[in-house]
């Protein structure tokens, strides 16, 4: 990203940032692609003025689970129009995960999947690479050197390692190439054929289950290895009650553990489905059952559940129109996250505001190492979204930048939307309008 050659002035805001104890109304400097100054009153002739009256200014959010299918399933989204959505919904930086057409297991893939995101990329792209060969299970992905390619995590995602003995080497090569190492936990005997969660309602439709232990058995598996080998760890999308207990339990004994929550895990639970499944749905993890739901949202609420992810993932129109066993799994997130969180977790009274900026921006970049993000430290990057809280609007696909509309959101009400994303100092999306550059 080019730095916005005027320095840029986002004036009168509330500026939200827990890394500095702010919680104030402030002016914010960027130049030359850093944050200058985060003071009251600040006078620079030379900015570009952005009014943030009654706006909150929160350091650039962070979404360390995306989806963006390219290279190779540019049909479903491209890192053009990820980057775009991304933009749309408030983010700043986004990580994408290894499962494209052709894998991110080395390094070319990781060098391209950088150089795309330079080229047509509107916000900040951190390549995740493959841990084994292929993501198939077989062979270890050549570690040292997707690391010096720029990748900053490691994740089979989309499926689990599926040999544990294997994991366990792997899990040794990667904490000596320095990874932060990211679990799909499923142990897949129990999950499948699977499509739905186990439960009354999958057996009324007559639909193979996904068992809650094999997510379960999964998470204790990894965070075993993980913790025997001296390796960080985390945990995507968790989705049920167990899961989260037993994540609490790993992190109160120290281990080097953090976890996620999606959107969809902690607004939907299987009470709000019919038994005639909607492929929109459907989803891996599944959606669970309303106790899961409300365990999902006490781990958020603990900090158990640090970060929120979207796992974004797109498909055709085509490929989701199909009966629900043979739909693909995956729901699109970007353009949604915010307004899901500031409705359902925020105005609920299960999170402050400060606390979702935690788990929004300042937690996933600090996981990923990414410096200077996820703070407004006078000297951090320029990465800053400016949102409304109190801007009502109804979820329409019409309107995302994202290839995929697949997801259940459509027509809901939420309250809060990014209003302004700023990349290296640039506006990058303002009012919902993207701005290329
Ligand atoms: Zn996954």
């Amino acid at each position: 990203m080019k730095p916005n050659p005027r320095p840029l002035l986002l004036k009168g805001g509330t500026v939200v940032d827990p890394t500095i104890g702010l919680f104030a109304r402030a002016d914010v400097l960027l130049r030359d692609g850093l944050v200058a100054a985060v003071e009251r009153g600040i006078a620079e002739p030379a900015a570009e003025v952005v009014d943030c009256g009654d706006l909150f200014v929160v350091p650039g959010l962070v979404d360390m689970h995306v989806h963006l299918r390219e290279p190779g399933l540019e049909d479903k989204e491209t890192i053009a129009t990820g980057t775009r959505a991304a933009a749309r919904g408030g983010f700043t930086s986004i990580a994408c995960k290894a499962n494209t057409g052709q894998f991110v297991d080395n390094e070319a893939a990781v060098e391209y999947v950088r150089a795309i995101a330079e080229i047509r990329g509107l916000v900040n792209v951190f390549p995740i690479a493959a841990l084994t060969k292929g993501l198939a299970s077989v062979g270890i992905a050549p570690l040292r050197e997707l690391r010096a390619a720029g990748a900053v995590a490691l994740s089979d995602d989309g499926h689990p390692v599926r040999r544990a003995g294997l994991l366990l080497n792997a899990l040794r090569y990667a904490r000596d190439a320095g990874f932060l190492v990211i679990s799909h936990a499923e142990e897949e005997a129990l999950s499948e054929g699977g499509v739905v969660s186990a439960g009354p309602l999958a057996v009324e439709a007559g639909l193979e289950p996904i068992l809650h232990e094999a997510e379960e058995v999964g998470t204790v598996r990894d965070i075993i290895l993980a913790a025997s080998v001296g390796v960080p760890l985390h945990v995507d999308h968790v989705s049920t009650a167990r899961s989260v207990q037993i994540v609490r339990h790993a992190k109160r004994r120290g281990l080097d553990v953090t976890a996620e929550a999606t959107p969809h895990h902690f607004c939907l639970d299987q009470s709000m489905l019919s038994e005639r499944f909607d492929p929109k749905t459907k989803v891996n993890p599944p959606i669970r059952d309303p106790e899961d739901r409300r365990a999902v949202i006490e781990g958020l609420r603990d900090g158990t559940l640090e970060i929120i992810a979207s796992d974004h993932a797109p498909h055709t129109e085509a490929e989701k129109d199909q009966p629900y066993q043979y739909a693909p799994f995956g729901i699109v997130g970007l353009e949604t996250m915010l307004g899901l969180t500031l409705t359902h977790l925020v105005e609920a009274g299960h999170l402050s505001f400060g606390e979702a900026v935690e788990r929004l921006s300042v937690n996933p970049a600090r996981r990923l190492g990414l410096a200077g993000r996820g703070s407004l430290r006078v000297g951090s990057m320029a990465d800053v979204t400016v949102i409304d809280r109190g801007e009502r609007w109804r979820v329409d696909p019409k309107d995302f930048a994202s290839k995929g509309i697949n997801m259940p959101f459509t027509g809901w009400e939420l309250t809060g939307r990014a209003v302004y994303a700023v990349v290296g100092g640039r506006v990058v999306m303002a009012e919902g309008e993207l701005i290329e550059g």
